[in-house]
């Protein structure tokens, strides 16, 4: 057997027991894998076993692997950075869009699907753990930002992401969830319809279930390790990020 579907067989086991441990239904929880640097040989090797979420983080991956995951049915999520120059290659590609992290951005995306004459799922990224390195909003302009997507009608908003801080230390890494799931009580409570969190990876998806994540995205723990460039999850330009 595929070490692919062994490991999507114990990632079950742990997602069932940290929903217990929580007192909740392990089927609110999906799961979405992240198939960075996976070959669409192995990424069909994981659909087969049911699952239906994939999440990439380039838009170049995207382009290349989209025929060949043509032939099984799922839907493809974008977690990465985006810059506004690939917005009109991402809607072709992506169902959804995880990482939309500034105005900017957002409009550019409204823009494009009106063009498209169609709308978009998307989510609001937030920067929870406040590092400078990593994307998305910060938690004290998480309100407003959400309610500026709000007003593009082609965007619709699904929830919240982040990306917990990498850190040993659980109650560390617990707080990024925690904040994220306090920004979404506040949006349920103004009428803002943010169901889902997408929160939790290899390393920390049982505390991100114990705090309310409704999706957790996968890598390591499916695909085994492998060398992730820098810039898969950092942010070095400057130019790019002005919250450095
Ligand atoms: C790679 C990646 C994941 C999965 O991380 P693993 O530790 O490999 O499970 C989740 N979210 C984002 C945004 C990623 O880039």
């Amino acid at each position: 057997m595929s070490f692919i579907i062994e490991n999507i067989a114990s990632l079950k086991g742990r997602i069932r027991a940290a929903a217990e441990f929580s007192c909740r239904n392990p089927n609110e929880i999906k799961l979405l894998l992240a198939t960075k640097t996976v070959s669409a040989t192995n990424i069909i090797t994981a659909l087969k076993t049911g699952e239906t979420l994939i999440g990439e983080n380039k838009v170049q991956e995207l382009k290349e692997k989209f025929e060949a995951l043509k032939v099984m049915q799922h839907q493809t999520h974008f977690i990465g950075h985006l810059q506004t120059n690939k917005v009109k290659e991402v809607t072709k590609y992506a169902d959804c869009i995880q990482s939309v992290d500034r105005l900017e951005l957002a409009e550019k995306l409204q823009k494009r699907l009106e063009f498209e004459d169609r709308t978009i799922d998307v989510f609001i990224q937030v920067n929870t753990s406040y590092e400078a390195s990593k994307f998305g909003v910060s938690p004290e302009n998480a309100l407003t930002f959400t309610q500026q997507v709000k007003q593009l009608d082609r965007l619709n908003i699904k929830g919240f992401m982040t990306i917990g801080l990498f850190s040993a230390e659980t109650e560390k890494v617990r707080k990024c969830f925690q904040l994220l799931k306090k920004i979404q009580l506040e949006m349920l409570d103004k009428d803002i319809p943010v169901h889902e969190l997408s929160m939790g990876m290899s390393g920390d998806l049982e505390t991100a279930i114990e705090e309310g994540s409704t999706i957790i995205r996968v890598g390591t723990a499916i695909f085994g390790k492998r060398p992730y460039p820098d810039s898969y999850y950092w942010n070095d330009n400057k130019e790019a990020n002005p919250q450095l």
